[in-house]
């Protein structure tokens, strides 16, 4: 085979790329940035106003060559999941959800709906995806987990334990799908500027009664080297590399972006 040695630009263009959680921060920056090398996009999540929001933002973005179309998906709905996966040349496992509570006080129905939405439905999306992945011999599942697929933090235990179990489940659909022109990895960022987080950071202020920003640079970034929050479109960026000419031979690993905390 060949790998051009000339260009790294990501060419998406007749690809299909189905995206989850794409609403919402770092999924709506990859369902653009996608769009922005051709793909046509199938922008997933149960926030039908959020899919609205972005498929206006994708008509006013300037030379977006591919396009987004809106699908109105609740991933609980696990045969909906595998159904809507169906086709798809690209797979964006990026939909997630967290609650931060001491193990003792968790609820365990939220334990229960996290780990389906960041591991059961992830499975179920890659399971609907490969037999056309397979079909063609090419195909890119790209799962956004988290540093808390590497590293625990204190009252995460149903987050951590869904983006481990991603971090496993992402290597095995490598071995898997290495004969079959299949790469799977992970990109696995630390805290980004999100919805997501804008809420921990808005709690966490309330529950220990100090200002937002000594949350973001005492207690989030305190393990970390580089002490600002990363960009959703820097996560995106890096989930078009793995969908890129370059990245063929890159399979059952994570790209952390991290600024530095599994350093330590
Ligand atoms: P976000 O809250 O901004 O977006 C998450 C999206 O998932 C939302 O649009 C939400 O509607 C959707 N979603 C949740 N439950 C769903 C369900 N049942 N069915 C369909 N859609 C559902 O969060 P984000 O920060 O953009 O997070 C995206 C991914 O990145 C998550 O997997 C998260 O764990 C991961 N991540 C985030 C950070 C961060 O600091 N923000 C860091 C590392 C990893």
């Amino acid at each position: 085979m060949s790998v051009s040695t000339t260009s790294g630009t990501v060419d998406l263009r007749g690809r299909t790329a189905l995206v989850t959680g794409a609403a919402g921060g770092i999924g709506q920056a990859c369902a653009l940035r996608l769009a922005a090398s051709g793909a046509t996009v199938r922008a997933a999540d149960r926030d039908a106003d959020g899919l609205a929001r972005l498929a206006a933002r994708a008509a006013g973005t300037p030379g977006l060559s591919g396009r987004v179309e809106s699908c109105p998906l609740d991933l609980t709905d696990l045969d909906a999941a595998e159904a809507a996966a169906h086709g798809a040349d690209i797979l964006v496992n990026n939909a997630g959800l967290q609650l931060v509570r001491p193990i003792e006080e968790f609820p365990p129905e939220t334990f229960s709906t996290v780990l389906t939405v960041m591991l059961e439905a992830p499975f179920r999306l890659i399971r609907g995806a490969l037999p056309h992945m397979y079909g063609q011999g090419w195909g890119r599942i790209v799962n956004v987990s988290s540093v808390h697929g590497l590293r625990a933090s204190a009252y995460k235990s149903a987050y951590v334990a869904a983006k481990h179990g991603l971090e496993g489940l992402s290597k095995v659909a490598a071995l898997e799908g290495a004969a079959r022109g299949v790469t799977s990895n992970c990109v696995s960022p630390g805290y980004v500027r999100t919805p997501l987080v804008e809420r921990q950071i808005a709690d966490q202020a309330a529950a220990h009664g100090i200002p937002a920003e000594r949350v973001v640079s005492d207690l989030l970034l305190a393990d970390t080297a580089l002490k600002r929050l990363v960009e959703p479109e820097e996560v995106a960026e890096a989930v078009a590399y793995l969908c890129g000419p370059h990245t063929s031979f890159v399979t059952g690993t994570t790209l952390t972006m991290d600024g530095g905390w599994t350093a330590h």
